[in-house]
């Protein structure tokens, strides 16, 4: 009797851990119906953005980037990217014609949590130090009069207030970044001090955000590209606008013409998103909430690599508590942050039959062994579930951006079609997650041509850093694509 009862309970608790994995996947799913409503939303959103300045979650920055490059840039540049994991220093060789860059030369250099929680004076002279061995090395001829100073093109993955093309304010840390007398400054200033201070003859010609950047490498090999996505550590999108859309900058913008407005689409929010309880939990308990904690970076959040592994966790968590799956793990599933996306991925893509990958990582990296055949399938469709809506809601944000500017198709054949030839549209998206996880990739790519339907033809989606082979698909639907990503 001892035994049956036993069985018994191990059933249902194993029944259990079910219903939680079913209750998850109710609460995340995310019908084309349902996208079409975010797509909708995000379309209105960045309307009352660019009405009103607070207009909308969605902040909608200037950038004053009224131009971008075609490919015919000539020079050597030096930029530097500060993300949100790494940072790198490049060097960059453009030929001056047919989209060529002679050389690309990168040192990446991770930055540690002490200088992303310590002060802006320790962050900005480790990065100027940085700076400036890799220029002492590499500058080689290339510009042997010392006393000139050079350009920098600084792009900073995080919201500023844009006070010029070169400076802006810092709003506020998002991921991992917390240094708080960073919050306010121009931190195009804050480097140039410290360059000055290490005595590096450069400054800071350009300031620009990570989508911003990713939006000129698109333009620079294929002038069609009109928006640029982020989804790594982070997410953010931007966009060619037209000046007189900005309606909140009126009095400031002159020119007629175009200029590039960054979203902030991480703190993007709609009642339409599928919210789970572990989404509150882990809003309620993050870094970076604000006094709208509950509906702060509602999209990031739910998007990006800083938070797709947490989110796992928290379910694992809750499973391990309530039911047996996970025998002796509650302990170690309940710090935070401890199963990185990275590793979330990793066991998500684990092809073999036997799960042994997705055993190896329990064991290795969360000291968690013992774990069933049956519980680690569990696991991978948690895995599936919190990547599948991520992606498919990144997707409905991109379509959103496209509803804006008229390139979804619904405006019929008008802006779809100039006399029967589809008109291209590239978005250039870039990221670790969109480049580095290709489930991901495919369930965003498939969500974006299910949520246009049939009758449109897909953007072209693309990343520099991906190889040609992933948008093949789209090369298909959309032959005007250029033959570099072939
Ligand atoms: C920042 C954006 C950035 C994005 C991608 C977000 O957390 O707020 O400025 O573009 O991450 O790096
Ligand atoms: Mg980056």
């Amino acid at each position: 009797a001892v035994m049956v009862g036993h069985r018994v309970r191990s059933r249902r608790r194993w029944g259990r851990a079910v219903a939680l994995v079913r209750e998850f996947e109710e609460a995340s799913a995310t019908s084309v119906g349902r996208l079409r409503q975010v797509v909708d939303a995000m379309a209105v959103e960045m309307h009352a953005g660019l009405a009103s300045e607070g207009g909308s979650k969605l902040r909608m920055s200037l950038t004053f980037i009224d131009n971008l490059p075609d490919g015919s840039e000539e020079g050597t540049y030096y930029a530097l990217d500060l993300g949100g994991t790494n940072f790198r220093v490049l060097q960059i060789q453009f030929s001056g014609k047919g989209s060529m860059i002679l050389t690309h030369r990168v040192q990446r250099q991770p930055i540690s949590q002490e200088l992303m929680t310590g002060t802006r004076e320790e962050l900005f002279n480790f990065i100027a130090s940085t700076l400036k061995q890799f220029v002492q090395r590499e500058d080689d001829g290339i510009d042997q009069i010392p006393d000139v100073r050079k350009d920098l093109g600084f792009t900073f993955s995080f919201p500023v207030r844009q006070l010029s093309v070169s400076s802006g304010l810092l709003i506020k840390w998002t991921k991992g970044f917390s240094i708080k007398d960073a919050v306010g400054k121009d931190v195009a200033q804050c480097l140039n001090e410290a360059m000055l201070k290490t005595g590096l003859n450069m400054r800071v010609a350009a300031l620009v955000n990570d989508t911003v950047g990713t939006l000129a490498l698109g333009h620079y090999y294929d002038v069609d590209t009109v928006a640029a996505v982020i989804i790594g550590t982070g997410t953010n999108a931007c966009y060619l606008e037209r000046t007189d859309a900005i309606i909140k900058y009126q009095g400031l913008l002159m020119n007629s013409g175009d200029m590039v407005v960054n979203m902030e689409w991480g703190n993007f929010w709609s009642s339409h998103l599928p919210r789970t309880p572990y989404d509150i939990s882990l809003d309620d308990e993050s870094p970076n909430r604000n006094e709208q904690a509950r509906l702060s970076s509602g999209f990031e959040k739910m998007i990006s690599g800083m938070y797709l592994g947490e989110i796992v966790r928290r379910v694992l968590q809750r499973m391990a508590e309530e039911s047996d799956i996970f025998p002796d793990a509650v302990q170690n599933l309940s710090v935070p942050f401890v199963l990185r996306t990275p590793l979330m991925a990793a066991m998500h893509e684990d092809g073999s039959p036997d799960l042994r990958e997705v055993g190896r990582i329990l064991e290795d990296h969360l000291k968690i062994s013992g774990v069933s055949l049956k519980a680690r399938r569990l696991l991978v469709r948690v895995c599936d579930i919190v990547t599948r809506r991520a992606a498919r809601l990144a997707a409905a944000g991109i379509v959103g951006i496209l509803k804006k500017i008229g390139r979804d198709g619904s405006a019929g054949v008008a802006s779809g079609r100039t006399k029967g030839k589809p008109r291209r549209t590239v978005v250039a998206i870039e990221g670790g997650l969109y480049v580095g996880y290709s489930m991901f990739r495919e369930y965003l790519n498939e969500a974006v041509a299910e949520i246009l339907g049939e009758e449109v033809a897909p953007p072209c989606l693309f990343s520099a850093l991906l190889p040609a082979i992933v948008i093949q698909h789209y090369l298909k639907q959309m032959p005007s694509c250029p033959d570099y990503l072939v």
